[in-house]
Formats: C-alpha cells, structure tokens, sequence
C-alpha cells in the first residue's frame, strides 16, 4: 500500500506549520484545492506569506478563508473595500458568495484592487473576514457573461459539494504504484474532428479534449467512441479541454447526459467561450429543425463541474497526477496540457490546437516544460504544401483588396467564424485604420461576433502583449474602436448593403448559414463588391463551391425549390490569418521544444498530412513518431 497525501497527512502538514494564534477551525478538500478556515488570518498574512510557504511545502495549492463566524456584517464589508481601495480602480459592483465566504470585487482595473504583490487583497481579506476576488468589469456588456455567471452562482451549494467530492478523489490514497500508462484513441486520430484520448494512469482515467465532427453523417462518427469496453464513464476521474472549440468541446456535455459528474479542467475564457458555442450549436440544431443528442440543461451541468485553471498553475487531479495549462495561442483561452504523473514516472504534453507563430491577438505557443517525455501533438497543417504566406503579406493583400473595393464604391464582406478569426481580423482592421492605411468607414459586426468579442475584452490578460498593453498601459481599447458598428438582429441589411462603402464581418465563417449568407445573397450580383475568404473553406460547403469558381450559387430552398443568385463580385482568398501552426511552425516547434521528447504521437490531421508530418519530423529529428489509428491503443509507459 503507498501512502497517498490524504487528508490526515495533510491536515497534520498544516497545521504543524501554521502559528496557533491563527485558530484555524477547519482543513477541507475543494476540488483540487486544500481550504483551510482560520478566525485570526491577519497572523498568516502580516510578514512573510505562512501559507505560500506551506502551500509550496506541501506542494499543494491552499486557499485561505475565514471562518464563517468571523465574517463581517455585508454593508460593513462593503464600506471597508471602499476605505481602502483607490478611485481609480473604478469599482462597479460588489457582491457576495454565502457558501463559499467569497466577495467579489468588480472593478474596472482590477490590478489596482490586487495592489503591489496582492497586499491590497491580503488587506480585504484581513478586515472584511471574506475571501475577496477581484473581477474586471467587461469593457462590453454582454448578457451572455452575466447570465453564466448567474447560473454559477445561484448553484453555489452545489458546486461546494461538488468540490468537496472531486477534492477526496483527488486527495485519496493510491491502492497501488501507478506503473502502467496507455494512451485510448477515441477521436481525432487521422481525422479532424472529434478530439477525444483518453490517458489511463494506473486506477485513473483522463479524458483529453471530447469534441464533436460537425460534418458527419451519422453518430457513429460524428462522437468519440464512447461505447467501446476501454471507455467506462463511471470510472473516469477528470475530463481536460485544451479549447473552446466544437471539434473539441462539443461532445462534453454528452458525457454528462451519461451522468458523468467529476470534474472539467479548462480555463477560464475557454469555459465562458464554450458555453457560448455551445449554446450556439444547439440553437443552429433547433433552427434546422434537427434534435440534439443533448440539451441546454446537459450544457448546464457541464458549466457546473467545469474548474477553471489559470496558465502556469500546477494542480493535482488525481492522485500522482498533475496537470499545468500552458499557452497554445490558437484562440483565446486555448491550452496546452502538460500531465506530470507518478512523482516523475512520466511527463506528457498534449498540444490541443497550437499556432507557433506569432498573431495580433495571441502570442504564440509555449515551448519550454519543466519535464517531457512524450509529446503528442497536432497535424492539421502537416503536408509539404500546407505551408502559409507570412502575415505580413497577408495583411498586405487584404489591405488592398480593401482599397481597391472601397475605391471603386464597392462594399466589403468577410465571413468569419464567431471565435477567433473575427477578432484576428478586427485588429487587423482596427490596426489599418489607425494606421490610415485604409480609409475611415464603418466595419459592420454581425452575428455571435459581438458575444465572443465581449468575452475577448473581459480577459485581456490573455491576449498578446501588444493589445494588452494598449489597454493596460493607454487605455485604448482596439476592439472598441469607433469604426466598428455592432448590428443587432431586425435592422435593415437592405440598408447597409445600399447605402455608404464600408466592411461587413459576419458569421458563418463558411457561408453556410447566418448573416454572412444573408449579406451574401445582397451583394452577390453588384461586381463592384468583393468577398474575402479568411478561414479555410470546408469541402461541401457554399464558401467552398464560390472559392472554387462556382458563378451561379443556390443559395436557399423556398418550398422545395433552388433559389440561385449570379456571383458577379469579386472573390478573394487570404490565407495566413489561421490560428493553427502551419508546415514550418510545426516542424520549428519539435526543433524547439524544451527539453527534447522521448517520443512523439500525432493526432488532429487528414491521414496523409498526419503521415507526411511524421516521415519529416523522423527523417529531420530522428525521433520515434507514431500515428495511431482511430480506436488503437498505445502503450506509452
Ligand atoms: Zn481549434
């Protein structure tokens, strides 16, 4: 029998290494943290931080909170955060969590209500007795943000017990030595399309990404193979999201229809994004009249046992599992999963979806882990031809199609999906403008845009320096600037389409449906407007038909019948804007990797890009690749 860390070891820990006077009442489990009650937290927090260092001791995350007897009176808490926090840190709201003692304080510039080193937070907590969290009041209002945060909060208690439960599984002993490690294709492997592996570690099973193959014909494929012996829901012990993407996020709530109720590792953009897509699949699913698998009410559940994870943070999931979140620059929010197992055993990074370059809105990959021995990595763009222009000359050409449309007293339209390249492609525009590099007209955003955008704004934190610092450090705002035009649903596209030159983002991304088809069916027949393709056109789809040369479309049914519409305007392409790496980054990133894998598997690719990507990363780097096959299973330890 190996002894675990369980709660009497860390319990004694802990209280060996605080000082009594701080009258610490109770030491409990909370998800994958260790919540310690004190009713004197000023001893813990005047001088050195007793609790980071027993924490970095322990080598576990603790959360200090005080006791509940202790709290102070709300109004009271409330009059002392305004003593004691500046102006200028623009407070909007505060409010309080009962079951968890936490008071969140939401503000404008939240680094102001952190203070140097987190002493103003320290101060909160030591004279309001509640554990205060700072929350950045979103530049853009959105509906959407309140209501998720709504529904976490009304379900407090639930997520309390929830936490407890998830926490003890975390914290149990071993039965025995993790010694054996397998990998379970469940999805994604010489595919795109719904990420699943699912990792066995000893008595643990993890499953890394569960997304969906939208273009499916049937179940059977459009999920991962959940029925097959290997996958037993009732044993599985943590479910990690690299991104909030529905190739990798939109089978989750299935698991839960299954009755799945441990815990979601993501972070936390991904969770808010992912509710927002989410949702959106399954009202795009009632529009076309077809029935989900699941329901909102799945997609709830989900969002209740999703914990949040910020970069950087090393948390235990199971026992002699731990799990950091690393940047992987392919949307807001997108990780990378670094597993640490058995205390040095193995180390696994999985790379979700990863653009090793450089984008307006991210900055590019993480590289360097503290340990790796396998690394399994993505292969969208493996093929000796997959290999984009630079950004530099893809802006450039966008720049002037732009000009030449706008001159000859054409409009603009760019369909984008709602996440990520619409917001790629504001900066871009918003860039070009203040740059007079294009003239002063109105971008027009329609569609989910406006949501995932708000969502955008409210964690800059996670976006590339370069934007951060504008709204940091100068106050500027880039996705606020004047130019862009939020349009909402029933105003006159009519209008738009005849009035002034101007730009219209819209979604979908591949003109299948929404706004950009709508604006479409406009403009199509004016030859002095242009179309420009920025995402990648997906066989079978309307984009994809146009961008092949297609110059009579249908582009609806009325009562059975085709309704076709002349393509007279111009039609561009400008690849580049891509959130994945392409040929040259992927095979830069294995150059670079620190340190140097064991080995390297390959999944999230067309079976000969994932195959060629393999020959070149062999033949270059001598390492062993492998390529598994849907449903093999491979023995990583
Ligand atoms: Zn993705």
């Amino acid at each position: 029998m190996v002894q675990g860390n369980h709660l009497t070891n860390v319990r004694d820990g802990i209280l060996k290494s605080i000082p009594p006077e701080a009258r610490v009442t109770k030491i409990e489990f909370e998800g994958p943290e260790i919540a310690v009650y004190v009713k004197n937290p000023s001893v813990l927090l005047s001088g050195g931080d007793v609790v980071r260092m027993v924490a970095k001791s322990l080598r576990k995350r603790i959360v200090l909170r005080p006791d509940p007897e202790v709290r102070k009176d709300k109004e009271e808490a409330k009059k002392i955060v305004y003593e004691l926090v500046p102006p200028e840190a623009g407070i909007t709201n505060i409010y309080f969590d009962d079951v968890m003692g936490e008071m969140f304080v939401e503000a404008k510039k939240p680094g102001i209500v952190i203070g140097k080193n987190g002493m103003l937070l320290k101060q909160l907590l030591v004279h309001t007795l509640w554990r205060p969290i700072p929350v950045r009041t979103p530049p853009l209002k959105s509906k959407f943000i309140e209501s998720v945060s709504a529904l976490l909060h009304k379900n407090s208690n639930y997520r309390f017990k929830m936490l407890r439960e998830v926490g003890k599984r975390i914290h149990r002993p071993l039965l025995y030595k993790i010694d054996n490690l397998r990998l379970v294709a469940l999805g994604g492997f010489k595919e795109v399309g719904r990420s699943a592996l699912l990792l066995e570690v000893g008595e643990d099973k993890i499953l890394l990404d569960c997304g969906v193959k939208p273009s499916s014909k049937d179940y059977t494929s459009e999920f991962p193979s959940f029925w097959i012996d290997d996958f037993d829901i009732d044993s599985l012990t943590a479910v990690v999201i690299t991104h909030a993407h529905l190739d990798h996020c939109g089978a989750l709530p299935l698991l839960f229809k299954f009755g799945y109720r441990g815990p979601v590792y993501c972070s936390e953009p991904t969770k808010m994004l992912m509710a927002l897509i989410l949702k959106d699949y399954l009202d795009v699913a009632d529009k076309e009249g077809r029935t989900p698998i699941y329901s909102l009410r799945d997609v709830k559940t989900a969002l209740l046992h999703t914990i949040s994870l910020n970069h950087g943070e090393v948390t235990d999931i199971a026992p002699g599992v731990k799990l950091t979140l690393h940047n992987a620059g392919h949307i807001l929010g997108s990780s990378m999963v670094h597993l640490h197992i058995g205390e040095g055993l193995h180390n696994i990074v999985y790379t979700g979806d990863f653009k090793y370059g450089r984008t307006r809105l991210l900055e590019p990959a993480s590289y360097v882990f503290p340990r790796l021995e396998t690394l399994i990595m993505e292969s969208t763009y493996g093929a000796p031809g997959d290999v984009m222009p630079s950004r530099e000359d893809c802006e450039a050409k966008l720049i002037d199609i732009i000009n030449r449309t706008l001159e000859r007293g054409g409009k603009v339209l760019i369909p984008v999906l709602a996440v990520g390249r619409a917001q790629e492609i504001m900066l871009v525009l918003a860039n070009a403008v203040e740059k007079k590099l294009i003239p002063s007209v109105p971008i027009y955003i329609e569609g989910m845009i406006q949501e995932s955008t708000a969502i955008h704004t409210a964690y800059p934190e996670s976006l590339a320096r370069e934007v951060r610092d504008k709204i940091f450090y100068e106050d500027v705002n880039p996705f606020l600037a004047e130019n862009f035009v939020t349009l909402t649903k029933g105003h006159a596209r009519l209008d738009i389409v005849e009035g002034e030159p101007c730009i219209i983002l819209a979604t979908s991304g591949m003109l299948n449906a929404g706004p950009a088809l709508e604006y479409f069916k406009l403009m199509a027949e004016d030859e002095r407007n242009s179309l420009i393709f920025v995402a990648y056109q997906v066989e079978g789809t309307l984009g994809r038909a146009i961008q092949e040369g297609a110059r009579e479309v249908v582009v609806e049914y009325v009562n059975g019948r085709p309704v076709t519409v002349k393509v007279k305007m111009e039609i561009h392409t400008c690849e580049g804007f891509s959130g994945h790496s392409d040929r040259r980054q992927l095979l830069r990133f294995v150059e670079r990797v620190t340190p140097k894998p064991h080995r390297i598997i390959l999944c999230h690719g067309e079976s000969e890009k994932t195959s060629s990507l393999a020959l070149s990363i062999h033949r270059y780097f001598k390492l062993p690749v492998e390529t598994p096959e849907h449903l093999e299973v491979v023995k990583i330890r």
